[in-house]
């Protein structure tokens, strides 16, 4: 392994085919790694942001709040109230005497301004340290606002982005059972890990309507607080970005005994999967739903798989690298760029467990590199390394990407291009093609000695 990898980072990367896998995961950056991961408080704000009719008030100085502003493209059908970004503002003032009654003042006003159906307020590194007693303030505001007003214990620095992820969870399940549920069908679902970047959630919630499935709560990607307040009701939670809303499933699997599946909205096999394993647990309170998922499979993968063919021509034996916030989209991945032809060469996550770990070593091909909370030197190292043709990551990959010369597929927060489902797989084969396939890779410093190279050979010819 190069020096550009840290000692203490050894044990977080793994090469298929080079002994059994044990990588360490889960655990505290490294400091002074410059690790590509987002702090505690950023997992929060990104798991509730997109509910579109609370107020998300961020409790510290104004850099957090900038930081996670319109974080994601999630895109709302009714209000956008998430999308604007709040902060106390707190200065050196408030960090000296204390940020609650700036804290009080800002809810009091904004909620009168606004009208939220609810308010989240975050927690960041600062308040952690000061010690305002969010608890308190937000039990004293939703009595007098009488709305729900509920704290999110997201400081920065108390550990890994996944801490924020819990931190959302318990805040929502406070939402959770506070209205009633009359009405809703026996065959209903809640979607979790869904975030309707691009409007990807109205793609899945069109699939289940053709099968007869109501969905009762969007947790979170265009959600709504009265929908979350009664989602207890579904008869099953569909969880899509695991890292992000699993907590929440198993608290309602304990609290409610609402039962849940693990699915990926994301690639031909994952997509119809998940489809399959909802229609396989409906199927005795509604007998015809297995055959409705089928019809709706084959109607959607006649006009996809010619369309994936006339990609997959060019795309052929090209090289892929993954870098993804939770390693479940990894899997997904893997197996579309499979259907487009393509090799993946490095997966990568930033809070991937032992277990997911181990599952993508499964699918991968010998020699892959297996990397857990990478820094943008190990990013470059392999990138360069395996020669990829294609980088697949989030904002912060993308400079990695454009800097050394490669083609980048935005899979994160900021894609505007919907991803998901089977229209998803052809606007992603139809992407990852003209990334891929532009000349302009031919003219950087990268490749652009192998096209002298070519070019003098054939005038030598
Ligand atoms: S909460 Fe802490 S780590 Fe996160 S953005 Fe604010 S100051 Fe930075």
């Amino acid at each position: 392994m190069s020096t550009t990898i840290l000692e203490e980072r050894k044990d977080q990367i793994h090469r298929t085919g080079e002994g059994d896998i044990d990588i360490a995961c889960n655990r505290p950056s490294l400091a002074g790694a410059v690790s590509q991961r987002a702090c505690v408080f950023c997992g929060s704000r990104v798991v509730l942001y997109p509910i579109a009719d609370a107020l998300h008030l961020v409790h510290g100085p104004i850099g957090c709040a900038v930081y996670t502003w319109d974080i994601r493209g999630a895109l709302s059908s009714g209000p956008e109230l998430h999308r604007l970004s709040f902060s106390t503002d707190l200065q050196e003032i408030d960090v000296i005497f204390g940020g609650e009654k700036k804290l009080s003042a800002a809810l009091d006003e904004l909620i009168d301004r606004h009208n939220p159906k609810a308010a989240f307020v975050y927690s960041t590194c600062i308040v952690g340290l000061i010690g305002d007693d969010l608890e308190a303030v937000c039990r004293k505001m939703s009595e007098e606002k009488g709305i729900p007003v509920l704290p999110v214990q997201s400081e920065g620095f108390k550990g890994s982005k996944r801490e924020g992820y819990l931190a959302a969870c318990k805040a929502m399940l406070k939402l959770i059972g506070t209205r009633p549920i009359d009405g809703i069908s026996p065959t209903s679902i809640n979607i979790f890990g869904d975030f309707n970047l691009a409007g990807e959630i109205w793609i899945i919630r069109d699939y289940f309507k053709r099968m007869g499935v109501e969905v009762v709560a969007n947790v979170t990607g265009d959600g709504r607080v009265d929908d979350i307040s009664r989602c207890h009701g579904a008869a099953l939670n569909l969880v899509q970005c695991s890292g992000s809303t699993l907590d929440l499933a198993k608290m309602m699997e304990e609290k409610y005994g609402t039962p849940y599946l693990r699915v990926s909205y994301l690639g031909i096999e994952d997509m119809a999967d998940s489809l399959y394993q909802v229609a396989d647990f409906f199927k005795e309170q509604d007998p015809g739903i297995v055959e409705r998922t089928q019809e709706l499979v084959r109607e959607e993968l006649e006009k996809l798989m010619p369309e994936v063919a006339r990609y997959r021509k060019d795309l052929e034996g090209k090289k892929v690298a993954i870098y993804v916030g939770g390693s479940f989209k990894a899997f997904s991945l893997l197996k579309a760029f499979r259907h487009l032809g393509m090799k993946v060469v490095m997966v990568g996550s930033q809070t991937g467990t032992k277990e997911d770990y181990a599952e993508l070593e499964q699918i991968s091909d010998p020699g892959t590199i297996l990397v857990d909370d990478a820094n943008p030197l190990e990013l470059s190292q392999f990138i360069k390394e395996k020669d990829v043709d294609l980088f697949v990551g989030g904002v912060k990959e993308r400079p990695i990407a454009y800097k050394l010369g490669v083609g980048f597929c935005d899979h994160n927060h900021e894609r505007k291009e919907a991803l998901e489902g089977f229209v998803g797989m052809l606007n992603f084969a139809r992407e990852v093609h003209s990334s891929v396939m532009s000349p302009v890779w031919n003219f950087v410093p990268r490749r652009a000695n192998r096209v002298i190279e070519t070019t003098k050979g054939a005038v030598n010819e």
